[in-house]
């Protein structure tokens, strides 16, 4: 019998926070149960590494997969892993990464699991070279609303595949996934690091950036003028040396921002306003050197360099903070949301950009040809969503949209605009869970069902 049991739960932003019935499943029968017998609403819940409400039901039941956690098979010739959905990324490093394989495609954290890896296909640094999570997926066990198991892939299911790359857990529960691995000399990385001085400097290095299978820049969104855009460019791919790095687990940025958390969590999102946030910017900016720094570096500082600072997401306070991704097509509008930021009153403490390749799924899928941009910012309530309300508009009207994983306010009326395919996949879910069985807070907020 499933113990529930009410939890208070959050994604990494940890705003919205929810009070919802959990249940932790033993394994893969007991998961069928649970959904079989489901007399109401249910989502997925892998390690709540999206940011907002993707893995959170209110009034529903939360399904925490993180007992679906073994490796179920490994073809070595062709570096084909079969596992359940609730083993995170890390524990694919740790077991295959000796053995000379690498996941595909990995997000600014390993501490994520498969099925939220596939829910949100999410992207890497790797985008332009490799694709999304997706990409590398080739085929799914895919629980049903009717507590039915069927095999998904790229031939069977065609359209039940693909609704369900980036489909938000929103049509059924991944059980466990084939999955192929990047074969790799070592888990280092050559990096280039280049310090950028403005928007333009980026996009030129961005574009002589092409070769490496790596890249992403962390960029000051705090900057005006001709400084606007300046950041530290970083390039690399995984090294053929068997050498390995001094830099031990750690990154600069990591760093810095292990002390300012030193551990705590702040009682007020204060200490992360405007003012501060420039002096840190200034000073991270300034200790970069001018030109192209080459090292070789342990992929942990380079892939997750925030994994090295346990519970940072408590340095925003109580109120919690959120992340405002988008990808636009075009270069004007990236430098008009600078603008937009920069001169408002609220600042960006973390903000990283990247050029997106042309891989776009379609679905709910965030990836399209185009610039992203990710913006941390503190909750501070009313004025941030009116900031948000603005960078709506732009993002719309340059034809681009926002990442879901990420988002835990956008209203409804803007998802068809931005997912252009939204009403296709809509039918394909409908098809498989006509009464709406998997649901989730975001799925009722932005209208998915
Ligand atoms: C520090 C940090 C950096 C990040 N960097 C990136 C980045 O670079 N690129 C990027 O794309 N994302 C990034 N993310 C977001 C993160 O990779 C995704 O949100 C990912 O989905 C989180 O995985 P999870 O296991 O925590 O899933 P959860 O947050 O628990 O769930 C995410 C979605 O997947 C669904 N889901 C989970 N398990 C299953 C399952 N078994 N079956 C069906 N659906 C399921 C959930 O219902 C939900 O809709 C980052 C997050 C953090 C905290």
């Amino acid at each position: 019998m499933t113990k529930w049991s009410t939890k208070s739960l959050s994604g990494w932003g940890r705003y919205p926070v929810i009070q919802a019935q959990c249940a932790r499943p033993s394994d893969r029968d007991e998961t069928i149960s649970i959904v079989q017998d489901a007399p109401s609403p249910l989502i997925s819940h892998g390690m709540g590494r999206s940011y907002g409400d993707a893995a959170l039901l209110e009034d529903g039941k939360v399904i925490l997969t993180r007992n679906l956690n073994h490796m179920l098979a490994f073809d070595e010739a062709n570096g084909l892993l079969t596992c359940e959905a609730g083993v995170t990324l890390e524990e694919i490093i740790n077991t295959f990464l000796p053995r000379g394989f690498f996941p595909p495609v990995v997000p600014g954290t390993q501490f994520v699991t498969i099925g939220g890896a596939i829910g949100c296909n999410i992207h890497g640094k790797n985008h332009h070279h490799d694709g999304c999570f997706g990409d590398h997926v080739t085929k799914m066990e895919l629980l049903l609303a009717n507590g039915d198991v069927v095999t998904v892939s790229p031939t069977e299911h065609k359209e039940l595949f693909w609704a369900t790359i980036g489909g938000m857990g929103l049509t059924g529960v991944i059980l466990n996934a084939t999955i192929k691995l990047t074969p790799v000399k070592s888990g280092e990385i050559d990096v280039e690091t280049i310090r950028v001085e403005n928007l333009d400097h980026f996009f030129e290095v961005s574009a002589e950036s092409a070769d490496f299978t790596h890249v992403v820049s962390w960029i000051d969104t705090v900057a005006t003028g001709k400084n606007m855009g300046r950041g530290v460019f970083m390039r690399g791919r995984y090294s053929n040396s068997t050498a390995t790095s001094e830099s031990g687990g750690v990154d600069r940025l990591a760093s810095a921002i292990g002390k300012l958390a030193n551990g705590k969590s702040f009682n007020s999102n204060l200490l992360l306003n405007r003012f501060t946030v420039r002096a840190f910017n200034e000073a991270y900016f300034r200790k970069e050197k001018k030109g192209c720094v080459k090292s070789m570096t342990n992929y942990k500082p380079f892939f997750f360099p925030l994994d090295a600072v346990a519970n940072w997401n408590y340095i925003y306070g109580p109120r919690g903070f959120l992340q405002y991704q988008f990808v636009v097509p075009s270069r004007d509008a990236v430098r008009e949301a600078l603008k937009l930021v920069s001169s408002s009153k609220e600042a960006s403490f973390l903000s990283v950009i990247k050029e997106f390749g042309d891989k776009d799924h379609g679905g709910l899928s965030f990836p399209q040809k185009g610039i992203t941009l990710a913006m941390d910012f503190p909750n501070t309530g009313k004025p941030l969503f009116k900031l948000f309300e603005k960078l709506d508009q732009l993002v719309l009207e340059a034809g681009g949209r926002i990442y879901l994983g990420k988002d835990a306010r956008l209203p409804s009326k803007h998802v068809a605009a931005m997912y252009s395919d939204l009403d296709t996949w809509k039918d394909t879910r409908k098809k498989y869970d006509p009464n709406g069985l998997f649901a989730s807070d975001l799925a009722r907020r932005l209208d998915l069902l």
